[in-house]
């Protein structure tokens, strides 16, 4: 060390500490610390407690040698994590003792290693920095659709490889002006290293199409989409992830017009409003709601309807619930900006503004969404009037996010995470602002990569204790999402940096991501696992929340391959690790013609009717559908009649007998009105016992169809299935709990999307002194297969030492 350094060194120290009480610590900051400008706020923290030393970004995260006066080096520590960037989340900081060099000056260190980094971020929205820039006349990014910086704007979906860097993005193709330049390369300045930095001169831009490609010519392509979408027309907008098609939500006739373009019956479309004030104005928006749409992910927001929702076009035909989110790039800002006739300055950003657009994800026939422009002009000329384009590459597809509000009443009360959770949404679709955030194991394992199910399909791969889920991409009975599922798992490799040494998959082996699985897992010469499909649902619950004991397993869903090759969806499992055993199932129906039945809940209402002796009454009720009678001789034959216990078609026959919906145009469909029809005859309903426990343990709720059949009022008949279900699923599960001497059980399905039988039955089971777990992290249905197929197979490598074949017990395929 030589005399020159050390006094400089003590040049820097401040006047009131002891030159010989300096020391010099080495912190490690884990977690998404990475592109979200943490070393700029290191650098910046340092230099204002007057410390030594460095910062920089290498393999695990971020590095920091800090040098100084010990309080001003522990406040340093103290502080990292609290004020941390907005996009930053430190998971953890160790700390170690270094010798002190004497050191003087606090700098970031470019030097880069060659291992992968952490982790990408999220996309986030518009920053308030930058959202005043963008409405600021003087600033140079003024009215500018693309600015961002290091607190905001797109990350996962322009990243197409790690380390995170602007070479690996698709911004790597504009090359930045002297001004971003120097914006980029300074510590000091909200840019330094935010990879989508851009400006008019050198950055993005957006132009208009009209449905054949041609050019719009206009001076204000996004006044000008404003226009179209004010004379009732539909226009495609190119987004983060993909496409969105908007229209003009309080446009009965647009929104009518879409939904036949689209073909897309009665699914609900998502409605962005300006702000909290305007949402208000449609629905029921609590602080949760509030936290939700305001947050960083700006997820779609389901919040009860008002009245003034009627005034809307058919957004949600059927539904009480609307999916409501706030503007989250710049563009949409822009968009309501030359709606509201270009006002000055700011304040009317926080002002009620009547204006509701339909922005649905452009994703026609099921098919993956439209990410790049040709592809738009391709498959979207039939539905969209006008195309707004622009030309900053999309690396990977993002839908936008479902989020509902977590219900106070579905968590036990004075559960250790009860008070965290608040702030937590209750995922229905995992996307855009999330994905790829990892979701933390309990304990680190062999790197799996799971493939997950076939509709609402996800993957997910582990790195240590860390779980990848990725964004929702759909469902797989059509090729492109079968193609988009194998880019997936191309890009989710590039960005993780792993080497699945097992590939996880549903035992269904007809799923195509099961296939999938076969063909990658002999491809890579790793074993293949195979996870029944509802062990895989109670095996993301105890993911998330890093339960390692055993559990009873309360799976209600749709339909899911059972381990003895029947349809199950209405389980109660012993569920300890990799293990499972099936201890009761709900009473089976029978599915009449099949797969079939699942989308048409008649002919569930029908197999109720049989079931009932009541087959000659199927004709007659179902008079309308011409093939009713011919159905009633198939279930007296038992002709193509599978039987399964799945709860979701429990739910149908009970929509059947109301006549409530007799064909769903979207899975769940069914249910989801059931729902709304109970909340709209209020809550309250006191359970008659119409339920029973059959001499083989069974839950049977057959007596409860057969009330609705005379039942006038579907909102009464809604409420009393729900009341019965629920009272029927709490006798049931208290039945069997004693003997097995479990106290904890785990909730997972899609029936739990259903927030009356969460709720009611959280309630009801911890009412008992069970502790009840549920999904918080994954969608309860199929989006969250995926983590509890990795999660299975890692234990099971984990068990046999690293030799694995299929699972063992009920989950071998082989
Ligand atoms: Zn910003
Ligand atoms: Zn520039």
């Amino acid at each position: 060390m030589s005399l020159q350094h050390e006094s400089a060194a003590q040049a820097r120290r401040p006047v009131d500490a002891e030159p010989d009480a300096s020391v010099r610590r080495g912190i490690r900051v884990l977690g998404t610390v990475q592109g979200v400008g943490f070393r700029p706020y290191v650098h910046h923290l340092a230099q204002t407690l007057g410390l030594a030393g460095w910062v920089r970004n290498d393999g695990e995260g971020v590095f920091i040698e800090a040098e100084g006066d010990p309080t001003r080096v522990a406040r340093l520590i103290h502080e990292l994590p609290h004020r941390a960037p907005r996009l930053a989340r430190v998971e953890s900081i160790a700390v170690s003792e270094l010798v002190p060099l004497g050191a003087a000056g606090f700098v970031i260190d470019r030097s880069v290693t060659s291992a992968p980094a952490t982790a990408v971020p999220a996309d986030a929205a518009i920053c308030e920095s930058c959202l005043h820039e963008l409405f600021d006349p003087a600033y140079r990014r003024y009215l500018y659709p693309f600015i961002n910086c290091v607190h905001c704007g797109p990350r996962f979906t322009l990243t197409l490889a790690l380390p995170y860097d602007r070479d690996r993005t698709t911004m790597a193709g504009f090359a930045l002006c002297p001004l971003c330049r120097r914006e980029y390369e300074d510590p000091e300045s909200r840019r330094f290293h935010a990879e989508p930095n851009a400006c008019p001169v050198c950055g993005p831009r957006v132009w208009l199409v009209d449905r054949r490609g041609v050019p719009v010519q206009t001076q204000d392509p996004i006044l000008h989409v404003w226009r179209l979408l004010e004379q009732g027309r539909i226009v495609a907008i190119r987004g983060l992830g993909g496409f969105h098609l908007a229209c003009d939500a309080r446009n009965v006739e647009a929104v009518a017009h879409l939904r036949r373009r689209k073909q897309r019956d009665e699914k609900p479309f998502a409605v962005m409003v300006l702000n909290l004030a305007s949402a208000r104005h449609w629905a029921q928006i609590g602080p949760q709601q509030a936290l939700l749409l305001e947050s960083t992910a700006r997820p779609v927001v389901l919040a009860a309807m008002r009245p003034a929702a009627a005034e809307l076009g058919a957004v949600a035909p059927g539904l009480d619930h609307l999916g409501l989110m706030l503007p989250y790039t710049p563009l949409h800002f822009l968009l309501f900006h030359a709606a509201l006739g270009a006002p000055v300055g700011t304040a009317w950003l926080h002002g009620e503004c009547a204006i509701a657009l339909v922005m649905t994800s452009a994703n026609p026939n099921g098919e993956p969404l439209v990410r790049d422009n040709d592809e738009a002009l391709r498959r979207l000329d039939e539905i969209a009037d006008a195309l707004l384009l622009h030309d900053r590459p999309i690396a990977v597809r993002c839908d936008d996010s479902v989020v509902r509000a977590a219900d106070a009443g579905a968590r036990a009360p004075g559960s250790p995470q009860a008070a965290a959770d608040a702030a937590q949404p209750v995922f229905v679709r995992r996307a855009r602002g999330y994905a790829p955030a990892p979701i933390r194991l309990g304990r680190s394992g062999p790197a799996v990569l799971a493939l997950g199910g076939h509709y609402k399909n996800t993957i997910c791969a582990t790195r240590g204790a860390d779980a990848f889920v990725s964004q929702h991409l759909g469902d797989t009975d059509n090729a492109p999402t079968r193609r988009l599922v194998g880019e997936a798992i191309a890009h989710w490799q590039a960005i993780l940096g792993v080497r699945a040494s097992a590939i996880a998959c549903d035992l269904h082996p007809d799923y195509a991501s099961s296939t999938l699985a076969a063909r990658v897992a002999a491809e890579s010469g790793v074993p293949l696992v195979t996870v029944q499909h509802h062990h895989a649902h109670i095996a993301a619950v105890l993911a998330e929340h890093q339960i390692e004991e055993a559990v009873l397993g309360v799976a209600l869903d749709g339909t899911g391959l059972g381990s003895d090759g029947t349809l199950w969806g209405g389980e109660l499992l012993h569920v300890d690790g990799a293990h499972s055993r099936r201890i009761s199932h709900l009473r089976p129906l029978r599915l009449p013609g099949g797969e079939r039945a699942a989308r048409e809940p008649w002919r569930m209402g029908a197999a109720a009717l049989h079931l009932l002796g009541r087959s000659e009454q199927i004709a007659l009720r179902y008079a309308a559908v011409p093939a009713a009678h011919l159905l009633a001789q198939a279930l007296e034959l038992d002709l193509h009649c599978p039987t399964t216990s799945s709860t979701g078609r429990w739910f149908d026959a009970a929509a059947g007998l109301l006549g409530t919906t007799l064909f769903s145009s979207y899975e769940g469909q069914a249910a989801m009105r059931l729902e709304a029809l109970a909340h709209q005859h209020g809550t309250g309903y006191e359970a008659q016992g119409l339920y029973a426990i059959d001499p083989q343990g069974r839950l049977d709720l057959l007596a409860v169809l057969a009330s609705l059949l005379e039942e006038p009022d579907a909102a009464r008949g809604a409420a009393r299935f729900h009341g019965e279900l629920v009272a029927g699923l709490d006798a049931w599960i208290g039945h069997h709990a004693g003997s097995s001497g479990l106290d904890a059980v785990a909730l997972g399905g899609g029936c739990f999307l259903n927030a009356i039988v969460l709720r009611e039955l959280t309630r009801r089971l911890a009412a008992r002194g069970l502790r009840v777990f549920a999904p918080r992290q994954v969608p309860a249905n199929d989006g969250g297969l995926s983590l509890g197929q990795a999660w299975v197979a890692q234990r099971l490598l984990q068990d046999a030492g690293g030799q694995a074949g299929g699972a063992p017990a009920d989950n071998g395929r082989s």
